[in-house]
């Protein structure tokens, strides 16, 4: 009885093959298989590229000679033939009316079966006059078959597999008219939708596929978008905070008497943001949920004080800390910078006269000795050391300490989940040390909020004041010229007493011909444009004490230019180096130039970064003037998200993230926010969303197995 029937949930749709659609035979439904839509429901998620608007596409007597523009017109005439160098081509002219133009085809000899005389076709791309004949070379081109209507949406098709974009619009119809006695389920509350002005969506399903107006598509796309990040900020709030239900934390006793006493002593005053930051993750700590902050902060925005200013609020409070860094080299490092800022502190100890004891930093690398080692772990063990500073291994090798009360883990992406669970494991029977992972890989805010959503982000946005910022310029190579200016200035830094940094290109194919290009690039240039001074070869296949002797004669001064692969890239700090020539730039992303750059600047004396390279492609353009154009990380960012968009991000960080059809980190950054505060709404109105089966059950259906299992079914 029709009537009685619920509405169609996203379960129920998921549940009908497309087999059931007319017109979707056995042959239809492979084809549609190979394009990952098997059920009503992908077929319904799989939305239109974009719209053509019939009444506003330029005619073709409009377009303008040396610009890209659309449009709609009339095939008339395809030919096809072999140029002299066996490629072929493919030559289609088209008619609106108002006009004639030739689409011309390289490579593409299946064109001619696709475009037949007499189909409509939507055509995009930049005019160009060719022997005095207007055309456009290799354009985009959609077929729109018979359609009517005003605005026709243009669906991914894939010619490969024989899918039109209007049989696509057939089935996506037929689809909708089924489902309309029945309507589509709503699972999000009245009142969320009143709040955030968005339609229900059984009108945001009609709207993105079968719209009146553009208007539609807009209100359409909103509510749609607004589902797809709300799932993904249920299912991380859900995680954090099943995370934090299931473990007891530390309980600092936030005393802020050694805070008070580090900053005294500082020959400078914290930057507004440092003071922010270490508000907001003492106040963490004081609370006995177990905290797992991420810093982010650009190169030189001073972490390392933001992390002694924790370190140390642990410490007073009767906990140890742990200080974790990547490289040996750069847990030394920090041995040096931390050990420097905490001379004079002590802590109470009732085995001594006075009732207390130096405060005690100890490191512990592969290279500590092995009675050394022992001696150290066993005072961590006992708690005679305050704070242990080394690298992963730190937590990873079952190492024993008295009251572990906080980890902070330095230039690191993703403090992983076996390293969470190691830290669980340390909890046994007490309570969970807090974390904070710091990274001077900045992401954009919102990139932040759906990468690293199970965790709380602060932000260093602000650097200490008096830096003499890096000069960068971008040197183009191709017709010479360029990279005689650049070899001039490394000898006259030299000159002047500096140092600098060579970095060779980078060859990602293999690491052999990575040092092959880096030794070459060292014989020329000792043997050229450097013969002058000293150079001295830093590459990652080199023994590790030969490593260490060339870092130490740098540092010493001994060598003036280091040539060096991307090894240099994290944390090495030479004030004394103030130029920096990053060969082949083009070859770098945009974040490993910015770390590669970070290497100077970071004394006082002004700084300059070369990148050498010929922009070769328009992405490449873009990083290295982007580059040119600003040392903000944050910003830098932005850039990097907008030219890779956020499949690069969400790839490296975490799986489950395809359910993002439609929105985009970029565009719809408000909404990223937005979903977010409504999702903790949610789920701290109702643990584990208990008043809202249906938004779990669409969790569960859409996002990644492994994911949805931990939170629905432990
Ligand atoms: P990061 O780890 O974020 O790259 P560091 O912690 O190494 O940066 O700090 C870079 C430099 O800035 C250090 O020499 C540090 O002493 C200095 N510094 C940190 N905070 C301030 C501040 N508030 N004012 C001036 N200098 C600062
Ligand atoms: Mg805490």
């Amino acid at each position: 009885m029709p009537g009685t029937d619920p509405p169609l949930t996203l379960a129920d749709l998921h549940a009908l093959p497309v087999t059931r659609l007319k017109g979707v035979g056995s042959k239809k439904a492979e084809a549609l298989a190979a394009a990952e839509i098997t059920t009503v429901l992908d077929l319904l998620t799989h939305y239109p590229r974009r719209y053509i608007d019939r009444t506003r596409e330029a005619t073709i007597a409009a377009l303008a000679v040396g610009e890209e523009g659309m449009v709609l017109a009339e095939i008339l005439r395809v030919d096809s033939r072999r140029t002299r160098n066996r490629r072929t081509m493919v030559t289609v002219v088209v008619s609106d009316g108002t006009g004639r133009l030739t689409l011309t085809f390289f490579n593409q000899p299946w064109r001619e079966r696709q475009l037949r005389v007499g189909m409509q076709a939507v055509v995009f791309g930049k005019l160009e006059l060719y022997q005095g004949t207007r055309q456009m070379t290799n354009p985009i081109v959609d077929l729109i078959g018979d359609r009517t209507g005003r605005i026709v949406p243009v669906y991914p098709q894939s010619d490969k597999a024989g899918l039109h974009t209007w049989e696509l619009a057939g089935w996506v119809g037929d689809a909708l008219a089924k489902a309309a006695p029945r309507g589509f389920a709503e699972p999000l509350p009245a009142a969320v939708l009143e709040r955030f002005g968005l339609v229900d969506r059984g009108t945001a399903l009609a709207g993105i596929h079968e719209p009146a107006t553009m208007q539609d598509v807009a209100q359409a796309r909103r509510r749609l978008v607004f589902d797809e990040l709300l799932r993904i900020q249920l299912l991380l709030v859900l995680r954090k905070r099943a995370v934090e239900a299931s473990a007891r934390g530390v309980a600092h006793d936030v005393g802020g008497r050694f805070l008070a006493r580090l900053v005294g002593a500082l020959p400078f005053p914290l930057t507004a943001a440092q003071r922010r930051v270490i508000d907001e993750i003492v106040s963490d700590m004081a609370s006995p949920v177990p905290m797992h902050r991420l810093l982010q902060g650009d190169v030189g925005a001073g972490k390392t004080l933001v992390a002694v200013a924790a370190l140390l609020t642990a410490v007073e409070g009767g906990h140890q800390g742990a200080l974790m860094a990547p490289t040996e080299v750069l847990a030394e490092q920090h041995r040096l910078a931390v050990g420097g800022l905490l001379g004079g502190f002590t802590v109470p100890d009732a085995t001594t006269l006075l009732g207390e004891r130096e405060l005690r930093v100890a490191l512990l690398t592969n290279r500590t000795p092995a009675a050394d080692r022992r001696r150290i772990l066993a005072e961590l063990a006992a708690g005679g050391i305050d704070i242990a500073i080394g690298t992963h291994a730190l937590i990873q090798e079952g190492i024993e300490f008295a009251a572990l009360g906080l980890v902070v883990i330095d230039e690191q992406h993703r403090f992983g989940v076996d390293q969470r669970a190691a830290l669980r494991d340390k909890g046994v029977g007490r309570a969970v040390p807090d974390v904070l992972v710091m990274t001077a890989t900045p992401i954009p805010r919102t990139a932040a909020m759906t990468v690293y959503g199970d965790l709380d982000v602060s932000v260093l946005d602000e650097l200490p004041p008096g830096r003499t910022p890096i000069a960068t310029e971008w040197v183009h190579t191709v017709g010479g010229a360029g990279d005689e200016v650049v070899w001039d200035s490394v000898r006259r830094a030299v000159g002047s007493g500096h140092q600098a940094y060579v970095v060779c290109p980078l060859i990602e194919e293999s690491d052999k011909l990575q040092v092959a290009s880096a030794e070459e690039t060292f014989e020329l240039l000792r043997g050229g444009e450097l013969a002058d001074v000293g150079v001295g070869l830093l590459h990652g296949r080199l023994a590790s004490s030969d490593k260490d002797q060339v870092m130490t004669r740098f540092r010493a001064g001994e060598i003036d230019v280091l040539v060096a692969t991307t090894v240099i890239e994290v944390g090495v700090d030479v004030p004394n180096a103030t130029v920096m020539v990053i060969l082949d730039a083009d070859r770098f992303g945009i974040a490993q130039l910015h770390q590669l750059r970070g290497r100077v600047g970071r004394g006082g004396s002004a700084s300059i970064c070369y990148l050498v390279g010929d922009g070769a492609t328009p992405d490449a353009q873009e990083r290295l003037s982007a580059l040119e154009r600003t040392t903000d990380g944050f910003e830098l960012a932005e850039v990097d998200l907008e030219l890779r968009g956020e499949g690069t991000i969400m790839g490296v960080a975490q799986k489950g993230r395809n359910d993002l059809k439609l929105a985009s980190l970029r565009r719809d950054k408000e909404w990223v926010a937005h979903t977010r505060a409504l999702a903790f709404e949610l789920v701290d109105a109702s643990p584990h969303l208990a008043d809202h089966p249906e938004l779990l059950a669409e969790i569960d259906l859409l996002l990644d197995d492994d994911e949805a299992d931990y939170l629905l079914k432990s």
